[in-house]
């Protein structure tokens, strides 16, 4: 299998070079040149087989030029870490089908992906005998699970830059107290926004960025978003009839619900994808009436969601403008210069064929976390919650629904208190932060001092 760019302009590359170049070095996304396509008998046989193998099947589809043995055992180490038999168990409450997503090290989705990727780097730099510094900002959730997939690894070192006392006090915990030595946290005195401006800053600086060869985990890496297919399958084959589905899915950087894109084309029965968002709504003004244009990010109760820009959108846009580059390239440059995309009414007619959308404000969210647990004793977290409340509003067929639950409500205990009235209990996992030691460097917003904090510990 080999990979292109939605801009057009790299050779095609194998699946290792594409899992290490992360952004196309011609600024575009990764793609697969073709999507393999399964038949309804493999899609049944292959769904019901256990997490792992699953994902080995699928995965080695895609990653054609790494030794399959080798493939089996990175695919056994990431998802050995997860706390649930099933990996990504699949509930019914109330009518729909809930997959949990939250089992992982951090207890959020983004575990699945970077459980496997923080392998995948060890595994390819080894084999070329190279290092990695991976410099990253986050405002909680994705800080966390990137640490969790590299901490202990060799030849990698990761500089995680969090707003000094503004994550939530578990987020913080989840990310100093992990104490191996390639790991370093770094509370900046000031905001997300600061803390970011610092990473690209540096990002940048490209004799710094050569140097010390940086690299990054966000959710443009193509491992991240391949990772994410597996569990489509995986929940379709636990439903009692194996039908036409409706995957309900709360989205922020568009990566999951790509991934579920994907799962359809390669053969998934999936109806449609309901594309939830919470205030900010740029996707669901997207699909609902073609409207890309960007607004102002506004703070939500499902934070991990707060994003205009969604980074992955290009891929999905590669297929609908039918993988032409030029239409793509054509397609950013508009954005750059007017804040928007404009769709022509066959291309919005085709994005209405293959999505739903629902925009769920705060009132609802937390709405929908009390009915829930009202109703079934089971707690939700804001951002499934947004995706439970898309479900039970906009699928009015009578089809199934499966809604992809992203984290672990004790991670989000503030909103969901507000909705329920009643503290969540802390998963173990959780509790036991609270003992724990914990490693971190505060610094003021300034990037000459992360530069020298990187030189130093960097090796
Ligand atoms: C990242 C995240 C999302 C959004 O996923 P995207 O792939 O960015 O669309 C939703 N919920 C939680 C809890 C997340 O951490």
């Amino acid at each position: 299998m080999k990979y292109l760019s939605t801009r057009g302009s790299i050779a095609p590359i194998g699946f290792k070079d594409a899992v290490m170049m992360g952004l196309a070095t011609d600024g575009g996304l990764i793609l697969p040149e073709s999507i393999p396509h399964l038949d309804r008998a493999t899609v049944a046989a292959w769904s019901k087989l256990p997490y792992r193998e699953l994902a080995f099947n699928i995965i080695s589809l895609f990653a054609t030029d790494i030794p399959k043995q080798d493939l089996k055992e990175l695919i056994d180490r990431s998802y050995a870490s997860f706390n649930h038999a099933d990996t990504t168990p699949l509930v019914k409450k109330n009518g729909v089908y809930i997959l949990e997503l939250f089992h992982g090290p951090t207890l959020a989705f983004k575990d699945v992906a970077l459980q496997l990727l923080g392998n995948l780097f060890e595994y390819l730099l080894k084999e070329r005998g190279q290092k990695m510094n991976i410099l990253g900002a986050t405002s909680g959730d994705t800080g966390s699970a990137a640490i969790a997939g590299v901490r202990g690894k060799e030849n990698i070192n990761i500089f995680i830059l969090h707003p000094h006392l503004k994550t939530s006090p578990i987020q913080a915990r989840q990310m100093t107290t992990v104490l191996d030595a390639n790991v370093h946290n770094i509370a900046v005195k000031g905001t997300f926004d600061d803390c970011q401006d610092i990473v690209k800053t540096l990002f940048n600086d490209l004799p710094f960025k050569e140097k010390y060869a940086l690299g990054a985990v966000n959710s443009i890496n193509w491992a991240r978003v391949l990772a994410q297919v597996v569990y489509y399958f995986y929940a379709w084959g636990r439903l009692p009839e194996q039908e036409e589905v409706i995957f309900s899915v709360p989205t922020g950087n568009f990566g999951d619900i790509f991934a579920g894109y994907l799962a359809k084309r390669m053969g998934l029965p999936v109806k449609k994808l309901l594309l939830a968002t919470n205030e900010n709504n740029i996707l669901s003004r997207f699909v609902a009436s073609g409207d890309y244009s960007l607004g102002q990010v506004v703070q939500t109760v499902s934070p991990s969601m707060d994003i205009q820009l969604a980074s992955n959108l290009e891929r999905y846009l590669y297929y609908l403008f039918n993988e032409n580059p030029a239409r793509v390239r054509e397609a950013f440059a508009e954005l750059r210069q007017t804040g928007r995309i404009v769709f022509s009414a066959e291309e919005q007619k085709q994005v209405q064929s293959e999505f739903l959308t629902c925009s769920v404000g705060e009132a609802e969210t937390l709405k929908t976390i009390a009915d829930f647990y009202r109703e079934t004793g089971y707690t939700l977290d804001p951002h499934t919650a947004v995706g439970v409340h898309g479900a039970l509003k906009c699928v009015t067929d009578g089809s199934s629904a499966v809604c992809l639950a992203t984290a672990h409500p004790a991670k989000f205990g503030e909103a969901v208190e507000k909705a329920v009235g009643a503290p969540t209990p802390l998963p173990p996992q959780l509790a036991a932060l609270a003992g724990l030691e914990t490693r971190c460097e505060v610094m003021d917003a300034d990037k000459d001092l992360v530069k020298a904090f990187l030189e130093a510990k960097a090796n």
